[in-house]
């Protein structure tokens, strides 16, 4: 019989692309999701893609009740954990509400699952918990920084009480996948990213410069010590990401303890050079000004993949030009993401 993975957030960005290779590879699938940045329709998309259904819960990781129902009523082998806030600026100005859906929520749903007896979680982190490194690439034995907005700081929480709790505890198995810069979207163009009123990240930006809803892109400093002044990055295709963690979930199991895997490309890309590989990519043009630096930016960031190689057998296989075609293919076709 195949294994049930629980996938809260599933109905999200990344959550949608790893439901999907969760289902193409044979496990059977629950999704938890309170919708409050995402549509159910990406999940109807996601069957429309594999021809198999998610189960979907509507519901909030922070409801303890009914995840005892959950737990108690599915039977629930490992849980792969997106569900949170992830707006940079907004974590500035609602600081509680980012401790409480991603710090108290994580604390819930691991009360939850350890009383349920489900001891296998991969966690969604992000590069971010490196504050400034002073060296590249950025090894996962590189210290923690201190990150500069409670979004950062909920997701370096996130990770050390997980850590806490496995030295607690070692029937607990705990992947932390430290996200680099997540992009593009499905091939076949039928998910991906549909953030809510203006995007804060760069590519979901440019995407809608070159559909005409935006009017030109803001570069944030040109005066960084990088190839051209502007930012670098470690974009990732979202797909090699959701293949991450079916590797990462299935690498933990029936281990103990935490691990800790970076999930980038190894490769840095600067503003314009996404610029420029956006517009051959897709044909339009994208207009931009360049404007000073954008508060708590870094200069530059991206991984050594090597330990995910090694450990996992997992290595990102799309290149720049995939990610950019497979995004410029779901913005096109999606000009008003799900809604419509
Ligand atoms: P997303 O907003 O598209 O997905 C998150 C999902 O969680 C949404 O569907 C939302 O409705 C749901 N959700 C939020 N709070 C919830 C709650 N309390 N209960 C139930 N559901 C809830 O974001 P994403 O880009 O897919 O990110 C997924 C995870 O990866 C997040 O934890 C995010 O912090 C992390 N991450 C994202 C990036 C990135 O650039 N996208 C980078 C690093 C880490
Ligand atoms: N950026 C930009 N204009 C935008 C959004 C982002 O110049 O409208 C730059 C940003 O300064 C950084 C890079 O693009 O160098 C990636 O930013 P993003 O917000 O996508 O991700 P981050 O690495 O900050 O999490």
């Amino acid at each position: 019989m195949s294994e049930t993975i629980l996938v809260t957030g599933g109905a999200g960005y990344i959550g949608s692309h790893t439901t999907l290779a969760l289902l193409e590879a044979g496990y059977e699938v629950v999704v938890l999701d309170n919708l409050c940045n995402s549509s159910p329709e990406s999940l109807q998309r996601v069957a429309r893609i594999c021809g198999k259904q998610a189960e979907f819960i509507q519901g909030d990781i922070r409801d303890r009740v009914l995840l005892d129902e959950l737990f108690a009523s599915k039977n629930i082998s490992a849980v792969l954990h997106f569900a949170g806030l992830k707006a940079v600026g907004e974590s500035v100005a609602k600081p509680l509400s980012y401790y409480e859906n991603n710090v108290a929520g994580s604390v819930t749903l691991c009360q939850a699952m350890a009383h349920a007896g489900v001891y296998r979680l991969v966690f969604s982190s992000s590069a971010t918990v490196y504050g400034e490194p002073t060296q590249m690439p950025i090894r996962e034995d590189f210290p923690t920084g201190i990150p500069t907005n409670p979004y950062g700081r909920s997701k370096l929480m996130v990770e050390e009480l997980l850590q806490d709790l496995a030295r607690s505890e070692p029937r607990w198995s705990i992947a932390l996948l430290r996200y680099f810069n997540p992009v593009g979207a499905h091939t076949s163009g039928l998910i991906g990213e549909d953030p809510n009123g203006i995007p804060n990240n760069l590519l979901p930006y440019i995407s809608q410069v070159a559909i005409g809803k935006l009017k030109q892109l803001s570069v944030f400093g040109n005066d960084y010590a990088t190839v051209d002044g502007t930012g670098v990055r470690d974009y990732i295709h979202v797909q090699d990401l959701a293949d991450g963690h079916l590797k990462a979930l299935q690498t933990i199991a029936g281990d103990s303890g935490v691990k800790i895997w970076n999930l980038g490309t190894g490769q840095g890309y600067s503003v314009l050079q996404m610029v420029q590989a956006f517009e051959k990519a897709s044909g339009q043009p994208v207009p931009y000004q360049l404007v000073p630096r954008r508060p708590g930016d870094i200069a530059e960031c991206w991984a050594d993949p090597a330990k995910a190689a090694a450990e996992l057998g997992w290595k990102a296989t799309r290149g720049l030009e995939e990610m950019m075609s497979d995004t410029w293919r779901w913005q096109s076709a999606n000009p008003q993401g799900y809604a419509h």
